[in-house]
């Protein structure tokens, strides 16, 4: 480790990262070399509060002890066998999704993209063999949402600018305004539409909230024509609203939900689960994933599911999430000419700000600030902390950003 990477500059390893990679990521001037909990260190010793959390992925913080025990026992005893046979973290994992959700069936792929690609690879096969019903190939789904960069996940997502360059596209997409159930019952009225699939909360495209009664009014719409109604909860998921999924929010069920980012902690997962009736349409060998549901990352979400039950986190996302709600709000309050609109639930917060300059400037002075946070959908400041931040983390990360934001 130290061999590879000697005592060189982080400009020297900006250098080598950007020769040696796809020209595809713009990283901030940051090597971050380890963590503890909220707190990430770089290569020059400099340690940040981390509000970006890897993406909404760890949600246990950082090297929390007991999932590096558990990924470390399990490493050491069984990593990966294939699906050609059984292995028991991936049972007990799968059972443990069940519990805490309403699904009956459970399948492990290894990121939010491939979950949702056997959601919609379900849905498809679901109309054609189960319901008989092969017409029905569509796929409702939303603009300003995002789904991932796989072919089917990226034909569903309604940010033309993914899209770019890429196309042609998988045919049957088409798209409605988030909140428009009007728009959403004429886009199904010929009838073709297989398949809802929705994010409880917009969150790449901005931290967009549904209105009151749309996931609802998306349930009955897809009970009318027959429709697979799919929830995307790779970020919204894993207890990041307060509750252990965000349909809960709700007084309906999916029939789907697909989950990632934060369900092993930083152990790459991707988990679609769905009910009994829909899970019909997969058989033996009509979907398979080489290190789906291995050892090591079942074993990995086993851990994280544990902790957040035994310690109490998603009560933590609660609390957590409404000191951080109410003090962006104050923010916005206190900087009217900056910032926009506050918005989220739980651990998945936005600051929306004037623009897209200003946004950028506040996540460099945050930086510098030693405070680490993003920006989704151009002018929303994103904060996706771990859910293990404590009310201290919180108010050190409203301050810096109350501070940088009056200077910036
Ligand atoms: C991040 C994200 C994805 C894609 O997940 P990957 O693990 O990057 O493939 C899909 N849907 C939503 C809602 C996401 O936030």
């Amino acid at each position: 480790m130290n061999d590879l990477f000697p005592a060189v500059t982080t400009s020297d390893l900006a250098a080598r990262a950007a020769a040696a990679l796809t020209p595809n990521y713009r990283p901030a001037p940051l090597v971050l070399v380890s963590g503890k909990g909220c707190r990430v260190t770089d290569k020059d010793g400099r340690t940040y509060l981390d509000m970006v959390g890897g993406i909404a992925v760890n949600s246990l913080g950082h090297a929390h002890p007991r999932l590096v025990a558990a990924i470390a026992e399990q490493a050491a005893t069984l990593i990966h066998v294939s699906n050609l046979y059984i292995n028991e973290p991936a049972i007990a994992f799968g059972e443990m999704v069940k519990k805490v959700s309403f699904a009956d069936r459970v399948f492990f792929a290894n990121s939010g993209t491939e979950a949702n690609e056997a959601a919609l690879k379900l849905a498809r096969r679901f109309q054609a063999e189960v319901r008989k019903s092969p017409h029905q190939a569509g796929f409702l789904a939303f603009h300003d949402s995002f789904h991932g960069r796989s072919y089917g996940a990226l034909s569903v997502t309604g940010q033309p600018k993914y899209h770019h360059g890429f196309e042609p596209l998988v045919p049957g997409a088409r798209f409605a305004t988030f909140g428009d159930l009007d728009q959403c019952r004429a886009e199904m009225s010929d009838g073709k539409v297989g398949a809802i699939i929705v994010e409880p909360i917009q969150c790449e495209g901005g931290i967009n909230m549904p209105p009151p009664g749309f996931l609802e009014g998306l349930r009955a719409l897809a009970d009318d024509h027959g429709a697979v109604l799919i929830f995307d909860e790779v970020q919204t998921g894993v207890g990041r609203t307060g509750t252990w999924w965000a349909y809960e929010h709700t007084d309906i069920v999916p029939d789907v939900v697909t989950t990632a980012k934060g369900v092993a902690g930083g152990v790459p997962l991707g988990v679609m689960m769905c009910n009994e009736k829909v899970a019909a349409g997969f058989v033996p060998g009509s979907h398979a994933s080489t290190f789906g549901g291995n050892a090591l990352a079942t074993r990995a979400g086993l851990e994280v599911f544990q902790v957040i039950e035994e310690d109490g986190l998603l009560e933590n996302a609660r609390t957590r999430g409404a000191q951080l709600a109410a003090g962006l709000e104050a923010l916005r309050v206190a900087h009217p000419d900056k910032a926009v609109a506050q918005r989220g639930r739980g651990l998945v917060q936005g600051l929306e700000l004037a623009d897209a300059a200003l946004v950028n400037r506040v996540v460099d002075g945050c930086r510098v600030a030693g405070l680490l946070v993003n920006a989704v959908q151009g002018k929303t400041l994103r904060f996706v902390p771990p859910l293990i931040v404590s009310a201290a983390e919180i108010d050190e990360a409203l301050v810096t950003v109350g501070g940088v934001l009056a200077a910036s």
